[in-house]
């Protein structure tokens, strides 16, 4: 007898212990009787019986420990910075089909037990004629039962029979679902396997890199790499090492269904090594999740590649961590616990002592600054591969150009547009947003149409002849008067992408445009118009930012950005940093190829910072004005910031909570920490819930948030208020 101690995967606190008949594994799934119920855990210790009244475990789930130790830390680490439940902690770590106690699928196998003589096979050609065609159609080895009799055709019944009589042995055994194997994933296996002869730069990174994983020790390298300067090939590399060390590699992409290329690239260069790897993305079926757990669990696999959540998986033995574009905002999780992916993917590689490397054209603020106060090691490439150009960015006037035409694309994009065509080279355009039209408007009375639920205005999608709000989902047929005063005169303003198709269809016959945003295209599809793009097979595609991410096409020369104004008025303290990471990575989906790219970027305001910074390419001047803006504020990265929301259908009671909070606050706080609030958040109002925010700034989260919750524990809201902690916000609407 053992006994073992046991985290709860319920939101309680705290371990408990039970006997079991022997000692079980860290990490092992077991079923343990708590409070008249039973619940499931996680075994952190096992230790030899001592004479003890403890109830027993009532059943191992598995035979395969589910979390690895370095996991469940962070579990407690992410409870405590991130304010949240360790339940919900524990349900983002351990996919749902894990805890729901998923099941390999089997699979029936047939082989023959004893080869007939020619004289037995006659018998039995004889008397059972179906018999002996199963028979013979095993001779060349064991097959799947359920190929033979769908395939085949051939009886149940008649291979039972095979099977009693002792001719045919069945087995099981189980089948690995691999979801990532289609034709699209195939194309996207570029010719990864010619290998390339680094540039010094990438050489000079590499080596870096190689030295802190060859000290085994923890280290944080940023790879500032100029979009096309081979940042994925250095990744490669360093994984290609880590796996010949026997250790274990997570690689973290934004999100897998927009970066094809990435993942395409790592499969293929990962099997020319006879190795595997698990792709770990949203749209797995849990029969295919829960075989992939177990292969990172088990050491089937040493590398996962996926979103956010990947860096949860249960590999023992980490020794790399990669976060390409550490800058986006996708790794931050909306919902709670709202962690960032490339924060705790920092935090894995130290507990584990390993090398992490953040990769992007444009590093965010925050870790630019950790590397001169964390010690993260800056390596950078600042040349495209093979000395191809950075592309030339014209910024187009828009206020001029409106005053001459009234359209939507000014007249240089519309030319450059005309002789990409004609000289069958590829464009792109981007904007970002979707719909047709942004708002509806009426001269005579003033109205808006905005959506009932939220404080937006609705967008007109014309394919539907539907207005849409792009928060909750809402929609209406879209009205041909004035609802509010019946005039007719009521005007749509704005584009969106849809628009942009329309006019540059009209402009151009005879291009084959295609659309993507999320109006237009399923995830799967994408992956097959990005491999159409390629082909050649599309000549301009137009899409919101989700395809401006890490491709990688040659042919394209012209890249434009319809309007970059969009991001410039975010009410958000990183609308400059966002438009300026914009501009740099929509601008580095051209001329990647032998021919030389070029940009046009569409504003209002030409000469704002951002703009004026990306056009020069200049990042080390954008940073330094930046950063002494958001010094002055003390926005990050010089201060942490947590957004407290409190939201709720009243609109006063709401604010009541909010305004009664910060002054409890105010008065109870020891020492002063610096609160902005409260005030309503930019949206308002989402489906029905009116929200209002306190923001905290400081440079320590937890020792401020650990005060802030003391007090909270105490202050009576009101039932029909809920308040959220977001801390680290990336997402400030
Ligand atoms: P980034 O991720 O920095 O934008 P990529 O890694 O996608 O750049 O590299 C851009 C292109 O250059 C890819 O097609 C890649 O195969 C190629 N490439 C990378 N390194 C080299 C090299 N040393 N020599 C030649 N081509 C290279
Ligand atoms: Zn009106
Ligand atoms: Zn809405």
């Amino acid at each position: 007898m053992s006994i073992v101690t046991v985290q709860p995967l319920t939101g309680l606190d705290r371990r408990l212990s039970y006997t079991f008949e022997r000692a079980l594994p860290f990490g092992t799934l077991v079923k343990v009787p708590l409070r008249n119920r039973e619940c499931l855990g996680i075994v952190v210790e096992t230790a030899p019986d001592a004479p003890s009244r403890l109830k027993s475990v009532n059943a191992v789930v598995y035979d395969w420990p589910v979390v690895t130790p370095d996991t469940l830390s962070m579990a407690y680490w992410m409870q405590r910075y991130y304010a949240c439940s360790l339940d919900s902690v524990f349900e983002t770590i351990i996919p749902a089909v894990v805890r729901q106690e998923g099941r390999f699928r089997y699979e029936k196998v047939l082989s023959i037990t004893k080869v007939l003589t020619e004289a037995e096979l006659e018998v039995l050609q004889r008397r059972a004629p179906r018999q002996a065609e199963a028979y013979q159609a095993l001779l060349g080895g064991p097959l799947v039962k359920s190929a033979l009799v769908h395939e085949r055709g051939i009886g149940e019944g008649i291979l039972r029979a095979l099977v009693e009589k002792g001719l045919f042995l069945e087995t099981e055994r189980s089948v690995d679902r691999n979801p990532y194997v289609d034709e699209a994933a195939n194309s996207e296996r570029v010719a990864a396997h010619t290998p390339l002869r680094l540039m010094h730069e990438q050489e000079t990174a590499l080596d870096s890199i190689f030295s802190s994983l060859d000290a085994g020790v923890y280290r944080t390298h940023l790879l500032h790499g100029v979009t096309g300067s081979g940042k994925t090939e250095i990744y490669l590399r360093a994984i290609h090492r880590v796996l010949e060390m026997g250790g274990d590699v997570v690689f973290l992409v934004p999100e897998v269904a927009l970066t094809p290329q990435t993942v395409g690239r790592l499969q293929s260069r990962l099997e020319l090594h006879g190795l595997s790897s698990v792709v770990w993305h949203s749209s797995l079926s849990n029969g295919e999740r829960f075989d992939a757990w177990h292969a990172l669990a088990t050491g089937k696999s040493s590398v996962v590649v996926g979103a956010r959540s990947a860096i949860f998986a249960p590999l023992k033995n980490i020794k790399l961590v990669i976060v390409d574009e550490e800058h986006e905002p996708a790794y931050k999780q909306s919902e709670n616990p709202r962690y960032h992916g490339r924060d705790i993917a920092v935090y894995r590689a130290y507990l584990n002592k390993a090398v992490c490397i953040l990769g992007s054209a444009t590093p965010s603020l925050e870790s630019l600054y950790n590397v001169k106060h964390k010690d993260y090691c800056l390596n950078r490439l600042t040349k495209r591969v093979d000395d191809r150009q950075m592309p030339l960015i014209h910024i187009v006037d828009m206020k001029m150009e409106r005053l001459k035409n009234a359209a939507l694309l000014s007249r240089t994009l519309a030319s450059k547009l005309f002789d990409r065509f004609e000289r069958k080279e590829q464009s792109i355009l981007f904007i970002n947003r979707r719909g047709y039209s942004t708002s509806l408007l009426c001269p005579d009375c003033g109205f808006v149409a905005t959506c009932p639920c939220c404080s937006v205005a609705l967008t007109f999608h014309r394919q539907d002849d539907l207005q849409k709000c792009h928060i909750c989902g809402f929609s209406e047929r879209a009205p041909q008067c004035c609802p509010q005063c019946a005039s007719d005169k009521i005007r749509w303003r704005g584009f969106g992408t849809q628009k942009v198709e329309d006019v540059v269809q009209k402009m151009l016959p005879k291009a084959r445009v295609v659309r993507v945003d999320t109006d237009s295209t399923q995830k799967d599809a994408l992956r097959k118009t990005l491999a159409d793009f390629r082909a050649g097979k599309i000549d301009i595609l137009i899409g919101t930012q989700m395809i401006a991410k890490g491709l990688d096409f040659p042919n394209v020369t012209l890249v434009g950005l319809v309007d970059a104004d969009i991001s410039l008025k975010m009410p958000d303290f990183r609308a400059a940093e966002r438009t300026f990471q914009l501009i740099v990575q929509v601008a580095g989906r051209s001329g990647r190829g032998d021919k030389a790219g070029e940009v046009v970027i569409q504003t209002c305001t030409p000469y704002s910072d951002p703009i004026q910074f990306a056009k020069r390419s200049d990042f080390d001047g954008f940073l330094e004005q930046e950063l002494e803006q958001r010094k002055e504020f003390h926005y990050p990265p010089f201060r942490h910031l947590i957004r407290h929301l409190f939201r709720g259908h009243n609109q006063e009671k709401v604010t009541f909570v909010a305004e009664q909070w910060v002054r409890t606050l105010e008065a109870s706080l020891p020492e002063k920490i610096e609160i902005r609030g409260p005030a309503p958040a930019p949206l308002e109002k989402i489906k029905d819930f009116y929200r209002v925010h306190v923001w905290y700034f400081t440079p320590n989260v937890s020792q401020t948030l650990q005060k802030i919750l003391a007090i909270r524990s105490k202050f009576t809201s009101d039932p029909d208020v809920i308040d959220v902690f977001d801390v680290d916000p990336v997402d400030l609407s």
